[in-house]
């Protein structure tokens, strides 16, 4: 009999679940305890509860299920990239950065490939697989957590930005979301917790409704729709008039500044003459800009800005009032731009180029 996965039960699951096998209405929450806030790897360790219990969670469920198909550190040593091989044999990408020798985050996927095609993305480039559940979602975090803990430290923040697009994956993203946040379990703040959208609209709208405390990043890349249409697909369905109407009104319901992404690509999208339309584009919205230079993909023929091209579009923004920071994408050096670390073994793997 195939296992039940236990991460992908909610706490009201497992508590129906123990239920029907006659145990007593603290149980789960035990269970749950030993599950998210000691992070166990096995039910043995479960040690307050009785053996024959420990014995049947064995027998029915599993605890996670990733396996660790590789791994790359930085040369700094501050960013870990890891690939995990999923029950099924799909592969995603998970990364941990460390910031200001104390922040910890944690970069997770939230599917396996994307169906959102942006052309300079190695994930869009592989196509859609599937979507994780809310417990492959967590999983990887935890798995850092876990490590982190056992040397003294703590996962601090999650970033919602691996391969995927979260949106489309609503469900499970969310309920991934509370358990992060879930103070009997992770205890990771809301406001340590960012998810970045390619800009699904009416996924924009329900998520400001949520009456959550998450960052929001939207990928915008381009300020106008010509522009826009030729780097992500996704603007021909929602243009920017109705992306910044969604993030005008979460902006109203909850009161918090956005960040847009903004991957730098030489001779693309920037030139002053863009800063300039982007500066105007957000002139008065309660938000800041991530400048990114391009993570060059297999796939996609664009390189990334020099540096005083970036200095010159952070520049014009600025004379907007538009506030920017330029962020080096973390372990350029191990194929950190998500999706590329699955690109390169499986290329070698089939035996491509090298
Ligand atoms: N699907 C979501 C989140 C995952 S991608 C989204 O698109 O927002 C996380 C961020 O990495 C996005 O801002 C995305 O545009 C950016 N990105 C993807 N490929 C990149 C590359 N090759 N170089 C720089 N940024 C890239
Ligand atoms: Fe998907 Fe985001 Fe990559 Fe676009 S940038 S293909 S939405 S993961």
């Amino acid at each position: 009999m195939e296992k039940t996965p236990i991460y992908d039960l909610s706490l009201p699951e497992l508590a129906a679940l123990l239920a029907t096998w006659g145990q007593p209405a603290y149980r789960a929450r035990q269970v749950w305890e030993w599950l998210y806030q000691h992070k166990v790897e096995y039910f043995d360790a479960m040690t307050t509860l009785p053996k024959d219990l420990r014995a049947r969670l064995d027998a029915e469920l599993r605890i996670g299920g990733m396996e660790l198909a590789a791994e790359l550190r930085s040369s700094d040593g501050h960013t870990v990239k890891r690939l995990l091989r999923l029950p099924d044999g799909q592969l995603i990408e998970s990364v941990l950065m460390e910031y200001d020798g104390h922040r910890r985050t944690a970069c997770i996927s939230t599917q396996a490939g994307c169906a959102m095609g942006c052309v300079f993305c190695a994930t869009g480039q592989m196509g859609f697989a599937r979507h994780l559940t809310a417990g492959e979602i967590v999983e990887q975090a935890l798995i850092f957590a876990r490590q982190l803990e056992a040397e003294g430290e703590r996962l601090s923040n999650v970033v919602l930005m691996g391969m995927g697009e979260p949106l489309h994956n609503y469900d499970a993203t969310l309920e991934a979301i509370a358990r992060l946040n879930d103070e009997a379990g992770l205890n990771i703040g809301q406001r340590h917790i960012t998810l970045s959208t390619v800009g699904l609209v009416p996924a924009i709208r329900r998520f400001a409704e949520e009456g959550l405390q998450v960052k929001l990043a939207i990928s915008l890349h381009a300020a106008t729709d010509a522009e826009r249409d030729r780097l992500l697909s996704v603007n021909k369905r929602w243009p920017l008039a109705e992306l910044l109407d969604a993030v005008r009104y979460y902006i109203d319901q909850t009161g918090r500044r956005v960040t847009f992404e903004w991957a730098l690509i030489a001779g693309e999208n920037d030139t002053v003459e863009q800063a300039t339309t982007l500066g105007r584009l957000l002139t008065g919205l309660m938000c800041h800009v991530n400048l990114i230079p391009l993570n060059p993909t297999e796939g996609y023929a664009g390189r990334p800005s020099d540096p005083a091209r970036v200095k010159a579009f952070q520049a014009a923004l600025k004379a907007h009032g538009v506030s920017s920071t330029v962020r080096v994408r973390r372990g350029i050096d191990i194929q950190a731009g998500c999706g590329q670390l699955k690109s390169d073994v499986t290329r070698k793997r089939s035996g491509g180029d090298s």
